[in-house]
């Protein structure tokens, strides 16, 4: 018989990733709903741009310097009998791998859309990401306390970029100046923005007498017609094609004056599924079973500077993790004893000693994890679905600059390769070569070698941005056949690859040497 505690625990709980183009105010929404959730008692916690003392991500001074929050960080509150974990992604154009992988552990998205822009370059991205995986996408158009576009206009565009259908739950009366509040058409109620009130609709909703008092005669005119437009012409709401991620709930509202943040906010926790059944190599596995899993998808190392310590960040998949418990560690069939976890929540860490399928806790590191790795208690051991590996498109060779300090540079490249931060090669010479998703990853590999393993480098960005493996051992053959636009290097487990300058070279050698076999992507786990 399952154990009836954990189902309920299971059942309470939530994992979202919340998504955005930079600037569309999702640090500003993240913070409030924690704020709902009292977990932090003031704003400014999320990202404290402004005010170091409550920041959460800030643990690097680049992002400091930027403004951006290049880590992503996971927060947990508690909000209406519901435990909520909330995986911020780094809301900056040149994202990394690691977006995309809190992306993988997340049973479900918030896409934070700027309402006088709407959907930007970043987004798109990251809600095909999301989209791929079939997860249900929530999205809030924001800054409807500023002139913005129009609703209906909104909402076409996000069906027509992104394909997805989409349904309001709560729509807009006015914009910028003129902005008076949100209806919410499946509590037939209206919130008033400045006047703080709300009212309950009778039975026929924004066409009774109601609102004629609270609103200009514009705002009311607009609204009906909107509303009976997208009654008459939009999607039903259907709760099956939301939890299958076929249909987005659209919200409206300011996550700056905290505005439309609480209906939106119940609507997603009555809406987004609980931890369901996660796929492995040994078929799937449900939350709800008695042995616990999870599996690793971040590492991150010297998140306190004043501890240097590195914390692996594990989702439970199943069962219930209790402090100082023995797990095996599929990877190696090592038994490993967690007795050091800790639970982030804003700017706090606590211990923990009890925690359930769908929460994420960090546990403490000293090298024994990757990214990637399954944890159980199960004797049968097996692998979660690997992570997706993403090829980098962006190569450099790095030296340090004082070989008297070559030993700390190899420390730092070899942490911050299995960190996950960056793909590390080498070549036949033993030359470094790191390889990213994005520029920004180099800018921060450079920065943390020099600020926490104190090793100065030169890097030398290298003219290639396809990557491919190899699938031979005739190396020999391989490299007569390379020319000045080819690289042969090895990854770290010395499987060789090449790198091309770019698509074109790629085809020409794949057309010209028909017997060379070359793999686009080898998982963390292969
Ligand atoms: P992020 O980059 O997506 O995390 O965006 P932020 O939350 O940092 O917000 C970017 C800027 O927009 C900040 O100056 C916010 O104060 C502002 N902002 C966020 N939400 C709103 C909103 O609802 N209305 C208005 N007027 N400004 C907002």
């Amino acid at each position: 018989m399952a154990n009836k505690i954990l189902t309920e625990e299971i059942q309470k709980r939530r994992i979202f990733g919340i998504i955005s183009h930079p600037d569309a105010g999702k640090t500003t929404l993240t913070e409030k709903l924690l704020l709902h959730g009292g977990a932090i008692r003031e704003a400014g916690a999320v990202k404290g741009r402004h005010n170091s003392k409550y920041s959460t991500s800030d643990w690097m001074e680049i992002e400091k310097q930027r403004g951006i929050s290049v880590t992503s960080s996971v927060m947990q509150f508690e909000y209406s009998g519901k435990v909520i974990s909330i995986m911020d992604t780094p809301g900056h154009n040149d994202f990394g791998e690691d977006t995309y992988r809190i992306l993988t552990s997340v049973d479900s998205a918030v896409m934070v859309i700027d309402g006088a822009k709407g959907i930007e370059a970043q987004t798109k991205k990251l809600f095909k990401v999301c989209s791929m995986r079939g997860i249900p996408i929530f999205t809030f158009i924001n800054k409807m306390d500023r002139e913005a576009m129009d609703p209906l206009e909104s909402m076409e565009e996000l069906e027509e970029v992104l394909g997805l259908p989409s349904v309001a739950v709560t729509w807009p009366i006015g914009c910028g100046l003129n902005f008076q509040g949100i209806y919410d058409r499946l509590e037939n109620t209206v919130y008033l923005y400045k006047a703080g009130k709300t009212i309950q609709l009778g039975e026929n909703g924004v066409f009774g007498p109601e609102l004629e008092e609270h609103l200009t005669i514009n705002n009311l005119n607009s609204l009906r017609a909107e509303i009976e437009l997208i009654e008459g012409a939009g999607n039903e709401f259907d709760v099956n094609a939301i939890a299958a991620g076929k249909l987005s709930p659209v919200f409206f509202g300011s996550a700056l004056a905290d505005f439309g943040v609480t209906p939106f906010l119940n609507h997603f926790l009555q809406l987004s599924p609980a931890p369901g059944p996660r796929k492995t190599t040994d078929g799937s596995i449900k939350p709800e079973e008695e042995e616990f899993s999870g599996f690793i998808f971040k590492i991150q190392a010297n998140m306190n500077p004043a501890h240097r310590d590195r914390i692996a960040f594990l989702r439970i998949c199943s069962g219930t993790f209790e402090r100082g418990m023995t797990v095996t560690l599929t990877r190696t069939g090592k038994s490993i004893k967690l007795s050091q976890s800790t639970q982030l929540m804003a700017n706090e860490r606590e211990t923990i000693d009890t925690a359930y399928a769908g929460d994420v806790i960090g546990i403490y590191d000293t090298g024994t994890y990757q990214i990637g790795d399954t944890l159980t208690t199960k004797k049968d051991l097996f692998y979660f679905e690997p992570l997706p590996t993403f090829p980098p498109e962006l190569f450099a060779r790095v030296t340090p600059t004082n070989s008297l300090k070559a030993k700390h540079f190899q420390k730092g490249v070899a942490q911050l390769a299995q960190e996950g931060a960056i793909q590390v090669y080498h070549n036949q010479y033993n030359e470094v070569i790191i390889g990213a998703v994005g520029a920004l990853q180099f800018e921060v590999f450079e920065y943390r070698l020099k600020n926490e393993y104190n090793s100065d480098l030169l890097m030398e960005h290298l003219d290639f941005n396809v990557v491919r493996w190899l699938d031979t051992s005739d190396l020999a053959y391989v490299k007569s056949c390379l020319d000045s636009r080819c690289m042969l290097l090895f990854d770290h487990f010395e499987r060789p690859l090449v790198l091309f300058a770019n698509q074109f070279t790629l085809n020409y050698f794949t057309e010209r040497y028909k017997d060379i076999q070359l793999v686009e992507a080898l998982n963390v786990n292969s």
